[in-house]
């Protein structure tokens, strides 16, 4: 491990959050691995309450949900289930105690970016649970917004779309095409650009490369 490359993520991991202190994002932490992030968000999250999830690589490499889930209640679709199931549960997920989600990018200027194919994770992040959690490894911090709309594409979503098998071009050119393909799943792009005043955050940076 190259100790001034942890160095250099520590110091930008420290610009963001002062950025998104600015920002109002006033409950910003950063952890130095995966393992800390999990023990951090088992202690902010009490035993009894309810957790939306969406689908993230992010979640599942820190393992943060499936330890939740042995006391919590964690609520998400499951892949076996079609698109009228999945409506009810993403309804109930936004109206959890606390909702987990990793932002696609976060600038240096403190604000985060997101990307979905249905919308239903990112109408959670806006408005419904009583916090929501967003996790972050350092791989997602970028510059400006202009970085975070290419990293979100370029990075974020072809990869996601490789992992899923998903039939659409990039999967095949290694970069966002902006197809027009059924399947895409870049359909909805969020900016949360200073604290919506209605919803409270934790956003816990972490430095290690982790997620999209
Ligand atoms: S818009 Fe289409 S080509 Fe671009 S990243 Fe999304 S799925 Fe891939």
């Amino acid at each position: 491990v190259d100790e001034n490359a942890i160095k250099d993520h520590w110091a930008l991991l420290q610009k963001a959050k002062k950025a998104l202190e600015k920002n109002r994002f006033n409950d910003v932490r950063i952890l130095e691995n995966a393992e800390e992030a999990k023990k951090e968000v088992l202690s902010l999250i009490p035993a009894g309450a309810t957790v939306g999830a969406g689908g993230s690589q992010t979640l599942k490499e820190t393992g943060i949900t499936d330890a939740l889930g042995k006391d919590r209640t964690i609520v998400r679709h499951s892949p076996a289930m079609g698109l009228p199931e999945r409506r009810e549960v993403w309804k109930k997920a936004a109206a959890c105690d606390f909702y987990l989600a990793s932002p696609q990018a976060v600038t240096l200027d403190g604000k985060m970016f997101f990307m979905d194919k249905y919308g239903n994770r990112l109408a959670a992040v806006i408005f419904g649970p009583s916090r929501v959690v967003l996790v972050a490894g350092y791989n997602k911090i970028v510059r400006d917004e202009r970085e975070a709309e290419s990293r979100t594409r370029n990075v974020a979503a072809v990869k996601n779309a490789v992992r899923l098998g998903t039939k659409v071009p990039c999967v095949k050119t290694g970069e966002c095409e902006d197809c027009s393909s059924s399947e895409r799943i870049c359909n909805v792009y969020l900016g949360l650009l200073k604290k919506p005043p209605a919803t409270e955050y934790t956003v816990i940076l972490i430095n290690e490369e982790l997620g999209y």
